[in-house]
C-alpha cells in the first residue's frame, strides 16, 4: 500500500503555501487563534448580540464530520478489497495471523475500556450541557441479534446506512472471492482479473485523495469548534480532555507491556532486543502519524535489526499492517466511553460490547494514514447512538494522540511478526 505516500508527495508539490505548513502546526495555530477569539467573545459569558455568530462557528466542524462519516464506509470497503487483491497470504500462516490479530486487538480494546472505566476521564470536568436528542438508546446484550444484524438486507445497504459490521461482511466476502478468482486465473494464465484490480486500486487512491481534502479542513473545524466552546462555556470543557490524554497514554503503555510480555513468552526475541531494534520504526511512526508510511522501515528493522525471517516480517508488517491497528481500536473504544461519561450518559455492559465489536471492525477499516481513526470513529459512535459532533472536541488533541497510537499500531504489527517467527532464531542458512 504505497499509494498514500505517493499521493501525499505528489500533491505536496502543487499545494498553496499555507497548506504546506505541517498539519500539526496548523492545528496549534488554529487552537491559539480560537482561544483568543473565544476570550474576546466572552469566555463563558457571551453577549446575546453575538449569539448567531457564535452558533455559526460550529458549521465547519459539522461539515467536516459529515464528510468524514460519508467517506468512512467507502474507505473501509475499498481498503479491504485492495488488500485482498494485492497481497498473498498462505493458508496456515493466514489462519495463525488472523488469530493473532484478533486476540491482540481484543486485548487492546479491553485494556482501553478497563482504563476508561477505572479512571473515568470524562467525569473530571463536564460539558455542562447535553444537546437535546442525544439520549443513548438502551441496548441489551443480544449475541444472536448481532449475528442477524451482520447480514445486510441488500448489498449496497451498509454503504447507505454507514453500517460498519455489515460492510465488513460484504468487503470480506468479495475480497476472499476476488482473491480466489485472481489466483485461479493466474494459474490458468489468464489476466481477466486485472481490470477489476486496477479499478479497485484507482478507487482506493480516489477515496484517500478526497480524505486528504477533508483533512486539510480540519484546522478550520478545530478553530470554529474551540472558539465556540470557549465563547459559550469558558475553559471547563477542556479540563476533562487533559484527563482523557492521561488515560489514553496509560492504556497505550499497558498495551505495550502486553506486547512485550507476549514477545517474551511466545518468541525467541528478548523484549530489550525488540524495543532497541524496533526504535527506528517507533520513532518514524510517531513523527509521521502513519503506519503505512512507516511500513518499509518496520519491515526492514524486523529483518536487519531484530533478525526475524523474511516470511514472518512480511506477514506481520506488510499483510497484518493493513488490518491490524490495535492503537486505533483502543483509542476508538476509549473515546466512545469518554464522551458518554462527559455527557453523563454511561454505556451499559451491552453497549460496551457493541463498542468492542464495532471498534474491532472500525480499526480494521482504518487506513494507515494520519487521523484515519477519527474517520472510522464516527461508526463506533453511531452504533451506540452517541452524538458524533463531540468527535470535534477530540480533534483538538488528535494531532498528538494520533502519533502515540500510530507507534502502538506499528508495535502491534511487529509483535505479530515476532510471534509468527516462533521460539527458534533463524539459522545462518535461512538468513
Ligand atoms: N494514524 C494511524 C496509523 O497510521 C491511524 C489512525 O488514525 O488511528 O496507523
Amino acid at each position: 500500500m504505497s499509494e498514500p505516500e505517493s499521493i501525499t508527495s505528489l500533491e505536496a508539490k502543487t499545494r498553496p503555501w499555507w497548506l504546506r505548513i505541517p498539519l500539526t502546526l496548523q492545528i496549534v495555530i488554529a487552537l491559539v487563534l480560537a482561544v483568543s477569539l473565544g476570550i474576546v467573545l466572552g469566555a463563558g459569558n457571551p453577549s446575546p448580540d453575538n449569539a448567531t455568530f457564535i452558533t455559526n462557528l460550529a458549521i465547519p466542524a459539522e461539515l467536516v464530520l459529515k464528510a468524514l462519516r460519508a467517506l468512512a464506509t467507502p474507505l473501509i470497503l475499498v481498503a479491504v478489497l485492495h488488500t485482498f487483491m494485492t497481497t498473498n497470504i498462505p493458508g496456515t500462516a493466514g489462519r495463525r495471523l488472523a488469530v493473532l490479530l484478533l486476540t491482540n486487538t481484543t486485548a487492546a480494546i479491553l485494556i482501553g475500556l478497563l482504563v476508561a472505566n477505572v479512571l473515568r476521564p470524562g467525569s473530571w470536568g463536564s460539558l455542562a450541557v447535553t444537546p437535546t436528542g442525544t439520549e443513548i438508546p438502551a441496548q441489551s446484550v443480544d449475541p444472536w441479534g448481532l449475528v442477524k444484524d451482520a447480514v445486510p438486507d441488500a448489498i449496497l445497504k451498509p454503504l447507505v446506512d454507514n453500517n460498519v459490521i455489515q460492510l465488513i461482511v460484504i468487503a470480506l466476502s468479495f475480497g476472499i472471492v476476488l482473491r480466489a478468482l485472481k489466483s485461479e486465473q493466474i494459474a490458468q494464465g489468464k489476466t481477466g482479473y486485472q481490470p477489476i484490480e486496477d479499478v479497485i486500486g484507482i478507487l482506493f487512491e480516489a477515496v484517500i485523495r478526497i480524505l486528504n481534502w477533508v483533512i486539510a479542513l480540519v484546522p478550520l473545524a478545530v478553530f470554529g469548534i474551540v472558539a465556540k466552546t470557549v465563547a459559550e462555556k469558558g475553559f471547563a470543557p477542556f479540563q476533562s480532555l487533559g484527563a482523557f490524554i492521561v488515560a489514553v497514554l496509560v492504556a497505550l503503555t499497558l498495551q505495550a507491556c502486553y506486547y512485550l510480555t507476549r514477545v517474551k513468552i511466545g518468541s525467541w526475541v528478548s523484549p530489550l532486543r525488540f524495543l532497541v531494534g524496533g526504535s527506528d520504526a517507533f520513532i518514524t511512526a510517531f513523527s509521521t502519524s502513519s503506519s503505512t508510511v512507516t511500513m518499509p522501515i518496520t519491515f526492514e528493522v524486523l529483518q536487519t535489526k531484530i533478525g526475524l525471517r523474511e516470511s514472518s516480517a512480511s506477514l506481520g508488517a506488510l499483510v497484518g499492517a493493513n488490518f491490524n491497528n490495535d492503537g486505533t481500536a483502543l483509542y476508538e473504544a476509549m473515546s466512545a466511553l469518554y464522551i458518554s461519561q462527559v455527557l453523563g450518559q454511561h454505556l451499559s455492559l451491552g453497549q460496551q460490547l457493541i463498542v468492542i465489536l464495532t471498534s474491532i471492525f472500525a480499526s480494521v477499516g482504518a487506513a494507515g494514514i494520519p487521523n484515519a481513526g477519527l474517520v472510522t470513529m464516527t461508526l463506533v459512535f453511531t452504533s451506540v447512538g452517541l452524538p458524533t459532533q463531540y468527535i470535534a472536541l477530540l480533534v483538538t488533541v488528535d494531532w498528538f494522540l494520533d502519533r502515540c497510537r500510530t507507534a502502538l499500531n506499528v508495535m502491534g504489527d511487529m509483535t505479530v511478526s515476532a510471534l509468527l517467527d516462533g521460539k527458534k532464531p533463524r539459522t545462518l542458512d535461512e538468513a
